[in-house]
């Protein structure tokens, strides 16, 4: 996914070209996921992605979070293996939109 398809939802605030804002953030146990992708499409700023080229332990690929969590708490309801802990900010955090580690891109 390049920045240009993230859709636009409510809540996810771009604050220009190159910036988007952050209402909470995310610790994933990336152990704990099976893989099922339940969470990549229950995210509304769509801001989850799978990794495509780094598995877990035991096989599964799992998320990773881009900027612009608005700390919904949706992928931690929907998670049957409870591998998301969700922390709002108090103050968003205004970051430069970004990229999963084992995603390389143009
Ligand atoms: S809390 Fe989870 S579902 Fe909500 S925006 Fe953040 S990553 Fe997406
Ligand atoms: S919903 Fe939970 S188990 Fe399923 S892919 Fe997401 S983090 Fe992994």
């Amino acid at each position: 996914m390049t920045t240009a398809s993230r859709p636009d939802a409510a809540g996810v605030g771009e604050t220009d070209a190159g910036s988007i804002m952050s209402r909470g953030t995310l610790v994933i146990d990336t152990e704990a996921c099976k893989g099922c992708w339940l969470c990549i499409d229950a995210c509304p700023p769509r801001v989850l992605e799978m990794t495509t080229h780094t598995l877990n332990s035991r096989g599964y690929r799992y998320p990773v979070l881009l900027a612009g969590c608005t700390g919904c708490r949706a992928c931690s309801q929907i998670c049957p293996d409870f591998v998301f802990q969700v922390f709002k900010y108090e103050t968003p955090v205004i970051a430069p939109l970004t990229m999963p580690a084992d995603e390389p891109r143009p």
